[in-house]
C-alpha cells in the first residue's frame, strides 16, 4: 500500500452528488446532528444536498498519512462549492470542523485538471514544485479527465453518480500502488 503526496478531488458528483453551479440556490441551512456533524445541507428551495458518506473517512484517513488535499474543480458557481465546504462538519480524529478544513488547497476555474493540481502544488510547496516530483492521485467523475496521467497522475474513475467516491474505491486504489 502507498499513500499518495497529494490527493486531488473533483467535486460535483465526486465529493456530492450534484453540480452546485445549477442545481442549487443559496442560502444553505444546516441540518445538524446531536453530536454537531452536518451531513445535510437544504438550500432555499428546499434541496437537501450532501456529501458521498465515505468521504470525510477517506480525507481523515489521507490525511493521517501524510497526504495533503486538493480540491480541482471547475465549477461556475466556486462560492457556492466553498458554502457547501464550509457548511459540512465531520468528525476529523475526534474533533468536529468544517469539510473545508481538510483541503490544503482549493483550486476552481475554466483549467484543465493538471492546471489545477500543478496550482495546488505551488501553493503547498512553493512555486518550483514539479508535477513529477510527487505521487499524485486525482479523483474525478469525468473520463475525459483521464488525461493527468500524462502527467504521471494516478486517475480514479469515479463511476457511479449514487454512490460516488466510497471507500472500497480508495482502498482499491491504495491497493494497486
Ligand atoms: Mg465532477
Amino acid at each position: 500500500m502507498g499513500y499518495p503526496d497529494v490527493a486531488a478531488f473533483d467535486l460535483d458528483y465526486t465529493v456530492w452528488p450534484c453540480f452546485c453551479d445549477t442545481h442549487l440556490y443559496p442560502p444553505f441551512r444546516p441540518l445538524t446532528e446531536k453530536n454537531g456533524e452536518v451531513h445535510t445541507l437544504i438550500d432555499s428551495h428546499g434541496y437537501e444536498v450532501s456529501f458521498y458518506k465515505d468521504v470525510p473517512k477517506i480525507l481523515e484517513d489521507l490525511k493521517n498519512n501524510g497526504t495533503k488535499i486538493v480540491s480541482a474543480s471547475r465549477t461556475w458557481a466556486p462560492e457556492i462549492a466553498r458554502d457547501l465546504l464550509k457548511g459540512f462538519k465531520v468528525q476529523f480524529n475526534g474533533e468536529i470542523v468544517p469539510l473545508i478544513s481538510l483541503f490544503d488547497s482549493l483550486q476552481w476555474g475554466e483549467m484543465s485538471k493538471v492546471n489545477h493540481i500543478k496550482k495546488g502544488l505551488s501553493q503547498i510547496y512553493g512555486k518550483s514544485a514539479d508535477v513529477k516530483d510527487y505521487k499524485i492521485c486525482l479523483f474525478d467523475d469525468e473520463s475525459r479527465n483521464r488525461d493527468v496521467e500524462r502527467f504521471g497522475v494516478k486517475y480514479v474513475y469515479i463511476k457511479d453518480p449514487e454512490e460516488g467516491t466510497t471507500w472500497k474505491i480508495y482502498q482499491m486504489y491504495l491497493k494497486g500502488n
